[in-house]
Formats: structure tokens, sequence, C-alpha cells
């Protein structure tokens, strides 16, 4: 089940994300994810997803699915996968147990770890002690000193037992590609560590070891805060007499007051986001965007451009501080470039034909306003106004595809010269208006408050969008009447202000 020595070598630079399926995909877990997909890419390398689901006490149905869902989704596929498959399957922990058995058992032939049958109540014990004493709780390592004899006794008795690592004294410097060289002398503060639990399940160090080596991976890509377990994991390497892999932490990320991204915060996770309409691309930008890695941070950073601008060698220390204040901004500016780019139009196209008939429905009154041709040239004259495509469903945009319901009353509020106004503009129309460019428009109608006596500019505007959009704000007149055409803004002025 390893990988065959063949695609190992064919496959050099092998990365991977290793979530644990406990929850939903997240912000960090996002950022993560993509960096490693950025490295694998920018180094002709393969991306990996593995699974980490060997605590089975902290399994969240749906999450790994959801995982899968959300890379795909976010346009950063894996190459290997639980879905997909590939040359180091299987790539969920679960399934993989004999393959830890087997490297557990190799240990212990080594010396290198051993059986340990301290009971619960006893460790429960050992920690109270330590706290009481306001010390760390470690294991004292006391079942590293039974004889084989003893050992063989609680085996044919049946009692229950885990497997520990032997932590040896003497953790060698590592060099980390972002933090430099870093050591922590594992050994003098941590007790030996549980390898494999009661259950037959391994726990994550060993786990983690034995398929990064058994999967080739290259260079581990993960959170800061497992640098402080790096240690532990390079003299898992060295028991097994494996070469590691090189590593590369990445700064935390946080919310912009430097406080933890909470994943009670619902907005922090993908699916969540996906679903209140944010692109893919506006994530990935706004998540980079925040840290280091690239020469120089700006807004509108495409995948490619990522992959193209990255460095790891400029990943900085510091922590990234995510503003999520900032996503609207983000989403208009990648909306619209989406907007811009003939290959993507279609799809957007279609989706908001989706969403004004689940918005609109039986109030279409004109079905022509499904029309690619007309959708096309809304989602064109609205670029770089909206920041998500349902925007254009809100109460300020129905008029676009609904009439609106406007009162005389009203109207003869903002003006009293309501119908001459509303002559001025159907003889404005009577003109072969329908070729001028919005501008060209705009100025027409900038001319008009002179052929009436006591309307402002400002108060017809207001009077021409009620009759238009029954709404107080929105696009310039000019715009609006480009969207409706000529036809349908004659039909409107005239039934709002024409009685
Ligand atoms: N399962 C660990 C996590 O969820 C993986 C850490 C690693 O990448 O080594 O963060």
């Amino acid at each position: 089940m390893g990988l065959p020595p063949a695609a190992a070598s064919a496959l050099a630079c092998r990365v991977r994300f290793a979530p644990s399926p406990t929850g939903f995909l997240h912000l960090g877990g996002l950022r993560t994810a993509l960096y490693n997909y950025i490295f694998a890419k920018k180094h002709g390398g393969r991306f990996i997803l593995r699974l980490e689901d060997t605590d089975q006490s902290r399994l969240v149905p749906g999450a790994a699915e959801g995982i899968e869902d959300m890379l795909q989704w976010a346009g950063i596929p894996p190459d290997e996968s639980p879905r997909c498959g590939g040359p180091a399957a299987p790539y969920l922990q679960s399934q993989r147990l004999p393959l830890y058995r087997e490297a557990v058992e190799q240990l212990l032939e080594k010396g290198a770890a051993y059986r340990c049958f301290c009971t619960p109540q006893r460790l429960e014990l050992l920690k109270k002690a330590a706290l009481r004493n306001q010390e760390t709780p470690r294991y004292d390592n006391r079942c590293r000193h039974l004889s084989p004899k003893q050992v063989a006794e609680k085996v044919t008795q049946g009692a229950d037992c885990v497997v520990r690592f032997r932590l040896e004294e003497g953790s060698e410097p590592f060099h980390d590609l972002v933090y430099g060289w870093s050591k922590h002398e594992v050994a003098r503060v941590e007790g030996d560590p549980v390898i494999l639990k009661s259950d037959g399940f391994p726990t994550y160090h060993l786990a983690n070891v034995v398929d990064d080596h058994l999967m080739g991976i290259s260079h581990v890509l993960r959170g800061a805060e497992w640098l402080i377990s790096t240690s532990k994991h390079l003299l898992l390497y060295r028991a097994f007499g494996w070469d590691p892999p090189r590593f590369a932490h990445l700064p935390l990320l946080l919310n912009a007051d430097g406080s933890k991204l909470s994943k009670r915060q619902g907005h922090v996770f993908v699916e969540h986001l996906a679903q209140d309409g944010y692109l893919p691309a506006a994530l990935l930008d706004i998540i980079t965007n925040c840290g280091s890695g690239f020469a120089e941070n700006r807004m509108g950073r495409t995948l490619e451009e990522l992959v193209a601008e990255f460095d790891v060698g400029r990943i900085e220390k510091y922590s990234a501080l995510l503003d999520l204040e900032k996503l609207g901004e983000f989403n208009r500016i990648h909306l619209a470039q989406q907007i811009r780019d003939e290959r993507r139009r279609p799809a957007l196209v279609a989706e908001v034909q989706a969403s004004v008939e689940r918005a609109f429905g039986e109030q279409l009154v004109d079905r022509g306003v499904l029309e690619k041709a007309y959708v096309e040239q809304v989602l064109l004259l609205r670029r770089g106004h909206i920041s998500r495509l349902r925007d254009l469903v809100s109460p300020q945009h129905a008029f676009l595809w609904i009439r609106p319901m406007v009162s005389h009353e009203e109207l003869q509020a903002i003006s009293p010269e309501a119908e001459e106004i509303g002559r001025l503009v159907l003889e404005l129309l009577d003109q072969p208006v329908a070729t001028l460019t919005i501008e060209e428009l705009g100025r027409e109608l900038r001319q008009l408050p002179e052929r009436v006596q006591a309307t402002k500019y400002s108060a017809m505007m207001k009077l021409l969008r009620v009759a238009l959009s029954g709404q107080q704000q929105g696009p310039s007149i000019a715009e609006m009447m480009v969207s409706l055409g000529h036809r349908e803004t004659r039909t409107r002025i005239r039934r709002a202000l024409c009685s």
C-alpha cells in the first residue's frame, strides 16, 4: 500500500493537505490546502488530500465529503484523494490500520517503542499530582522498565495496553522553510507519547509520519501549530530509519483584531460563504492577500497568478490577519473580472437566469428578461457595481425583471410637473435614442430641466427613478433606460407619468 518506487521517483514533489474530518472546512484549512496546491503546481508536483480520521470519537458525519467537495468547489482539487484514489491509496487513515500496526511492530522489535499497561486511573492520578504541584502533566515512562517476561505475562492475561514511543534525548535541529532553524528537546518536557491506542487505532503522530513516508511526501506544508511537534516526528523518522520530508510551517490565520479565527463564527466556513454567493476566486485571493509568500499584495489575483507569483521563501513568520469586512470588495473585483471573461460569462448568465426564475417566477410578465442577450447586457452594465451576483435580484434591482408598482401620489409629491416631465422624456425617446450610449443619454437628460418650470434636475431624476424602478436608489437613470430598452422604458414612463 506504500507508493511504488517508480511512482515515487517520477513524482518528486508531493505535498498533502491532511485535515481531520472533525468539522467543515474553514478558511484556515482552505489556506493550508491552497498553499499546498500552489506549491505542487509551481513545482510540477502532486497535491494529495489525506483524511486523518484516527480519532473516531471526534468525527463529524459528512465532514470528510464536505472537505473534498469544498476543495473541488474552490478550484483546487486534489490529484490524489479518498474519492479519486491514486497510487498511494487508501487516503483515509481508518482504512490503513494494518500499515500502522506493521510500523508499530517494527518499532517494538527495535526497542524504540514499548507496551504500556498503565490504567486510565493511574494516568489520572499522575495528572492530578502534577497539577497540584503546578507542573505540566506528563507520563512518567514507568512501563519502559517492564521486563520482557512481565510484558509477556500481561499480554497472556489479556491486559489492556497501548504502545508508547520511547522519546530519546538528542533531538536534532531542523531547518524549516519558513521558521528557519528550530529544535525542541521533547524528551525533556514530555513523557513517552502513545502511538497506538488500545482500540488498535494509531495516534496522530504515528499515522502522520507513517503516511507521509509511505505516500512519498516530499514537503510538509502545514499550520504553525504543528511546528512544536516536528521534533517528535523527526525522532520517529530516525527510529524508523527513514528520511524525513522538508517542512514549511505556515503562520496562523487570525481575525483582523488578532483574535483566533473561531470555528464558532459561521462565516469562516467555506460552505457557508459559498452558499452566501461568494466566488471561490475571491476567497482564495483574500486568504492569500493578508499573508505573505508573494513579492507584493494586490487585490484581484487569480489562481493562475497566485501559482505564478508564489515563492515559499517569501512566507514570513508573522500571522496573517484576515479582514472579512473586505470580502465584499474582493468579490466585486473578481465578479467584474469574470463577467468580462467570455469563457466564464455563460455560467454567470445561467446562474442569474436561475435566480431570477427563483426570485420572481410567476411575477415575470415578460419572460424575455430571461433571454441570454438581456441577462448578458445586465451583467455587463452592472459589472463593478455589484459585489455578488445575487445583488441582481435584490429589491434595488427588481426593476430589471419585473415592472414596479408605482403610486401616482408618490410621483406627484416628488414633482407637480410629473406629467409634463413624462411627456418630455417620451419626446426624447421618440428620437432614435436606442442607439445612444449611457453617456449621451445622460447628457440629453441633463438638458431636460430647462424645459420645465419648477422641477430641479435632482427631483426630476428622482421622479424618473421611481417611475422606472419604484426605488429611491439604484443605477443611473440613463443606465436604467439602456438596460430596460427603448420600448419598456417608454411603457413604464407612460404608465407612471402620463395617466
Ligand atoms: N490532522 C492534522 C490537522 O488536522 C494534520 C496536521 C499535519 O498536516 O501534519 O491539522
